[in-house]
């Protein structure tokens, strides 16, 4: 399927020729032309989708379409609700990207900065407004905004918005909305609370469900390293040596785990910094433009912090746990290999994730190549089949991170020197990962 035989406008397809896509992913197939049609839309699918051009391009093509000429002030004609401040600028600067060759002007607002300059554009108009859910209510309280001529309602991740307890919020913003208008209704997830806010928004709508894009596991290299829970965080410092890592997301299954780790790497003189749910709004924004712009180059980030990062050439995506969901293997390496370019994914997996990793393997339908003779290599043969622990089986274990069991300590291990091999052969290699000499360990 092409871009042009969803009948987008030549400005619009130009646009996303200029991105580097070459066809529309599934969601955008499916949803593009009901948005075209002013129809409202159910959309269950997650970030990394392509679920925010499904609804960016038909939007700003019906706008295009039905320009307003005569209004001298511009109203807003198309609101985006969204749970975070970093969505919000994505999805801000996704407008931007896709509408280049168009003049519709779009803002975004969200709360944790200064509100003047939000103020400012507010006053001098925009055709399309992105924003999280307080801050718009905080200046619609003050008079600045005027929903009345709204043609476009996105609520986007609807579940997480629930998760993140904006429903009031996001109720007291519905409240101000006009009756006549198109809605699009966007959720990874649908729990009981999301349903009934969906049968309350959308009128007659269209479902459009997409998996999670499970091609993208082909995309990427892979490779695994069987290692103990303990000697993690000296595997990762010994990776990162390989100087083609230069831009690399960090999986952590816990929070703490997180700032562990980046503490660890900090510690070691690499430039890295966790993102998760405990930090401050200003900390998150921060450690996701250091990451863009090269000056940090570890991001360590659990699942749900990471939902909302779009960072095109992620080099690496490191998973320093397995994820017990095997779907979720593959939102994290989705996050690598972007629009097309190459991207690799390493996977350190203790005795008691063994199970889950195998549980991934048959998701993918792919065997991920063991990297074998690293100096951490676990002592448990690659043949010993442990069995799938429990969540509280694990939970259990887990607290004992950065804690070696008695009569092991950090420094008895007497390992040989570097230079991996592989079993399983595949992968290629294509972050040209070299693997350095093992370094000396201090006890
Ligand atoms: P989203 O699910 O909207 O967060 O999009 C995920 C990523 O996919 C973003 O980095 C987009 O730039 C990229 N993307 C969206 N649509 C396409 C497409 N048709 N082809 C290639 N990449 C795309």
């Amino acid at each position: 399927m092409l871009f042009s035989e969803l009948g987008l406008i030549p400005p619009l397809m130009s646009a996303v020729a200029a991105e580097g896509y070459t066809e529309p992913t599934p969601i955008q197939v499916r949803a593009i032309p009901h948005v075209l049609a002013g129809r409202d839309l159910l959309g269950l699918a997650q970030t990394g989708t392509g679920k925010t051009a499904a609804f960016a391009l038909p939007i700003l093509q019906r706008l295009t379409e039905k320009a307003n000429g005569a209004a001298r002030q511009r109203p807003i004609r198309c609101l985006v609700l969204t749970p975070t401040r970093e969505l919000a600028s994505q999805i801000g600067e996704s407008f931007t990207t896709y509408g280049k060759n168009l003049t519709l002007r779009n803002t975004v607002i969200f709360g944790g900065v200064g509100m003047d300059a939000q103020k400012q554009a507010l006053r001098s108009g925009m055709d399309i407004l992105v924003a999280t859910p307080g801050r718009l209510l905080d200046l619609m309280g003050q008079g600045l905004v005027d929903l009345r001529p709204l043609e476009v309602f996105v609520l986007d991740e609807a579940d997480r918005m629930l998760d993140m307890g904006f429903i009031h919020d996001v109720k007291k913003v519905i409240a101000k909305l006009p009756h006549v208008r198109q809605t699009l209704f966007f959720s990874a997830t649908m729990p009981r609370e999301a349903q009934d806010l969906a049968d309350q928004l959308l009128k007659n709508p269209e479902t459009v469900a997409v998996k999670p894009p499970a091609t993208t596991a082909e995309k990427v290299d892979q490779e695994v390293f069987f290692v103990e829970k303990t000697d993690k965080r000296a595997l990762l410092q010994e990776i990162l040596q390989d100087q083609a890592m230069k831009r690399v997301l960090v999986f952590s299954r816990t929070k703490h785990g997180a700032n562990r780790i980046a503490d660890h790497l900090v510690k070691v003189q690499i430039e890295a910094e966790a993102i998760h749910g405990n930090k401050s709004q200003g900390a998150r924004e921060r450690a996701l433009a250091g990451f863009k712009s090269g000056r940090v180059r570890v991001l360590v980030a659990t699942d749900i912090a990471a939902r909302g990062i779009d960072v095109d050439s992620v080099t690496h995506v490191v998973n320093f746990d397995v994820p017990e969901v095997p779907e979720t293997y593959v939102h994290r390496i989705g996050r690598t290999a972007r629009a097309g370019a190459s991207g690799m994914a390493i996977t350190f997996c203790e005795v008691d994730e063994r199970g889950d990793l195998r549980a991934i393997e048959k998701l993918t339908r792919q065997e991920i190549p063991v990297v074998e003779g690293h100096p951490y290599e676990s002592k448990v043969p690659h043949s010993a089949n442990p069995p799938r622990l429990s969540a509280r089986e694990k939970e259990r274990n887990s607290d004992r991170e950065g804690r070696p069991p008695p009569g092991r300590g950090r420094g008895d291990r007497g390992r040989g020197g570097g230079g991996g091999g592989r079993r399983g052969g595949g992968g290629g290699g294509g972050g040209g990962r070299g693997r350095g000499p093992a370094r000396p360990h201090s006890a």
